[in-house]
């Protein structure tokens, strides 16, 4: 078998061994390699599911549901089940996820260790403001049981808590019931970003989902112009379209990255001129929520040295202008992503100590590995986030130096009490040596 990598590929770090597990009450044998560390389904980009000692416990094969209250919307289920498969029982019985990532392939486990976030951040926080319980087991024997109100440390910990604080076995969680599986869909044109800070205003007051797509590399006075969809679900009707979806494959590793200045030029301006709806359409949930997972295997494009996400969250008061000059030297550079992500979290505090949505602006884009010139910029990068007292996403971090963990993360020290003695990832290891 190869060794699991993570959804940027890279880095790429062979574990000592792999240990599949199928049941979720079967002891994990004491002879594996240490230290541990649960690998989901390898949707998050860089170090956090990767350790190059030890055994990383593949958890694909928990994927039983455990109990569906579907009076009350509560659903108990394995940590390796991912979210695609809770759709295709949850959307026919009218409910859905609370909080949902911009891909369906992640499982439960991973869902909840990296506290992910959604288009609805701003209304509803992040997915473990809806988990109820769930279990989790340490490598010492012991199992708790814990929640927002139950042994609430160990839950505070283990959510956003990065697989550190053990293997998570089940979680219990509430979900959110539509009519039928359609969004209404408004979309907007926004020539630069003052327009964008505008704009994503109105339509965060009135929509619970909001996201943009920007063009980085768009200059002058159309920095920041991009797209924002603004959505919700739709209203109970009569007749809905049809809708059956194209999935398409990247089948080869190209031995460069496909994407480069010329071609990431032609297509955000592409993407920046198609068709809006501003006064609204239906669109299915997958396409809304999931648009990358219709082409599978699309991190390949980026060739076999892989690529990195650089994502990050401003505070409010520093956002306008520390996102502008992200832009300004992304652009600059002529490096950057086909779309980047441009959100603006709520106010609801996060429960996980290590949590990364917090109030303020995330700003996510894709790079093309390019060595020592993509690092550079990183450190330019980096240099305005930690200025404007942000911090950046471990689930999509692959480089970032400790001292910008430490000053993003002030909980950390508190937090590595509860990481289980037998429990690490390159990641942690990067970030507190
Ligand atoms: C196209 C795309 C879009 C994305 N959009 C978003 C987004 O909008 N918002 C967002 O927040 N994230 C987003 N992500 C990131 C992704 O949702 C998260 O990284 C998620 O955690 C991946 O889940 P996974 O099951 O693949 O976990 P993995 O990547 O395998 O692991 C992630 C972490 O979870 C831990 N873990 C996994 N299972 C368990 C378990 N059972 N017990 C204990 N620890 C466990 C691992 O140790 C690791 O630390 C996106 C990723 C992709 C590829």
């Amino acid at each position: 078998m190869n060794s699991p990598l993570s959804w940027n590929r890279l880095p790429r770090v062979s574990p000592d061994a792999v240990y599949r597990l199928t049941q979720r009450s079967a002891d994990i044998p004491l002879h594996l390699p240490r230290p541990l560390l649960a690998y989901g389904n390898g949707r998050s980009y860089g170090d956090v599911c990767l350790t190059e000692q030890g055994t990383l416990l593949l958890t694909r094969g928990l994927d039983r549901f455990i109990s569906f209250d579907e009076q009350n919307g509560i659903l108990r289920c394995e940590a390796g089940i991912t979210l695609q498969e809770i759709l295709e029982l949850i959307v026919p019985r009218g409910w859905f996820l609370p909080v949902t990532p911009g891909t369906r392939m992640s499982t439960v486990g991973g869902a909840v260790s990296n506290d992910v976030h959604g288009k609805n951040h701003h209304t509803s926080g992040t997915f473990c403001h809806h988990v109820r319980c769930l279990e989790l087991w340490r490598s010492d024997g012991s199992i708790i049981e814990c929640g927002p109100e139950k042994h609430q440390q160990w839950f505070e910990a283990t959510v956003g808590g990065l697989g550190l604080t053990g293997l998570i076995r089940w979680v219990e969680f509430g979900l959110i019931p539509i009519e039928n599986p359609w969004m209404w869909v408004e979309s907007r044109r926004f020539a630069n970003l003052d327009e964008f800070w505008t704009l994503n205003h109105q339509l965060e007051s009135r929509w619970p989902y909001t996201v943009a797509w920007i063009d980085c590399l768009a200059s002058g006075n159309a920095r920041g112009r991009g797209l924002i969809l603004a959505a919700d679900h739709a209203a109970a009707r009569n007749e809905l379209p049809k809708f059956k979806e194209r999935r398409r494959r990247v089948p080869i590793d190209p031995p460069f990255s496909l994407v480069n200045r010329v071609s990431l030029r032609a297509l955000n301006g592409l993407y920046y001129r198609q068709p809006i709806k501003p006064q609204g359409g239906l669109t299915h949930y997958a396409p809304y929520f999931y648009p990358l997972d219709t082409i599978q295997d699309w991190n390949r494009i980026y060739g076999r040295q892989g690529f990195y996400q650089y994502q990050c969250v401003i505070p409010p008061r520093e956002a306008e202008a520390a996102t502008a000059a992200l832009l300004e030297t992304i652009g600059r550079r002529g490096e950057g992503s086909f779309l980047a992500v441009l959100k603006t979290f709520g106010n609801k505090s996060s429960l996980g100590m290590l949590s990364f949505p917090r109030a303020g602006t995330t700003l996510a884009l894709d790079f093309p590995n390019r060595g020592d010139k993509t690092l550079r910029l990183f450190e330019e990068l980096d240099a305005i986030v930690r200025e404007a007292g942000g911090a950046l996403y471990p689930g999509k971090d692959a480089r970032m130096p400790a001292s910008l963990f430490q000053s993003g993360f002030p909980q950390w020290e508190a937090f590595s009490k509860y990481v289980d003695p037998n429990f690490s990832s390159e990641f942690w290891r990067r970030v507190t040596s």
